[in-house]
């Protein structure tokens, strides 16, 4: 894989085991040792059970940052968890995954984490491409609620073309969302949506172990971007609008 000597940030990983349907897994060491390879110098992980990424951003905190993933039925609990999260544990974000557990992300059942977000000025990371509870409509709704609070919208529509399509139109019109670019499989939307968007809203992101690196990477290879944007998309961007310390 050839970016130069460009340092890489994922924006999206996960560490541990997920069953069921996916049968995929990986630990905090393996997955450095597989960031090595692809000069990857720092991953945003957030997994379940949160200790798995916090204890992993703890131990290895120039190659790990965590989010901790919320569950808004929590209702007050998951507000306190992210409020410590952050203050006690170096958290850098929160992740929601509305098809995960069933509310629309725009839900008003969200909006005390994302009060609660915006008082810690942290980042919030939203799955996105899977009807009916993670459409990027909802999200840019919720994106309209909230327009100080920055929203990554996971995947950037996912698999679907009307989704990636919409993901693209959402966040050019709400200039508080990022698109993140993981499992999302036309490397054309990844230059359409740096050109329309805007060079500095698109991030990469793998979601390793769903997904492997060397996939994802060939997809922005491929993408044909300009040198000044190709380090935007892979490093700037996730440093600078995500607060990472790299
Ligand atoms: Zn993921």
């Amino acid at each position: 894989m050839e970016f130069g000597d460009a340092p890489i940030v994922d924006a999206h990983c996960h560490i541990g085991y997920f069953g069921g349907w996916a049968n995929v897994g990986i630990s905090a060491e393996e997955l450095i040792v597989l960031n090595r390879k692809f000069n990857v110098v720092h991953s945003v992980v957030f997994s379940l059970p949160n200790s798995l990424s916090a204890d992993a951003a703890r131990k290895y905190p120039k190659d790990v940052s965590s989010y901790v993933w919320l569950n808004p039925f929590d209702g007050e609990k998951a507000v306190d968890e992210l409020r410590a999260s952050v203050k006690e544990r170096r958290c850098k974000g929160v992740k929601l995954h509305p098809l995960f557990q069933a509310f629309i992300a725009d839900d008003p059942i969200v909006y005390p984490i994302m009060d609660e977000a915006r008082r810690l000025k942290v980042p919030v990371a939203i799955h996105s491409g899977h009807p009916p509870f993670s459409l990027p409509w909802s999200i840019g709704e919720l994106a309209e609620v909230y327009p100080d609070v920055t929203i990554v919208m996971l995947h950037m529509g996912h698999g679907h073309g009307l989704y990636i399509r919409a993901a693209i139109h959402t966040a050019k019109r709400y200039s508080n969302i990022m698109l993140e670019t993981s499992g999302m499989p036309m490397h054309t939307k990844i230059k359409e949506a740096m050109e329309t968007v805007g060079e500095d809203r698109v991030i990469y992101g793998s979601d390793i172990p769903f997904h492997h690196p060397s996939v994802e990477l060939q997809r922005v290879k491929m993408a044909d971007l300009k040198d000044g944007q190709l380090r935007k998309l892979l490093h700037d961007n996730a440093v600078e609008k995500l607060g990472l310390v790299v």
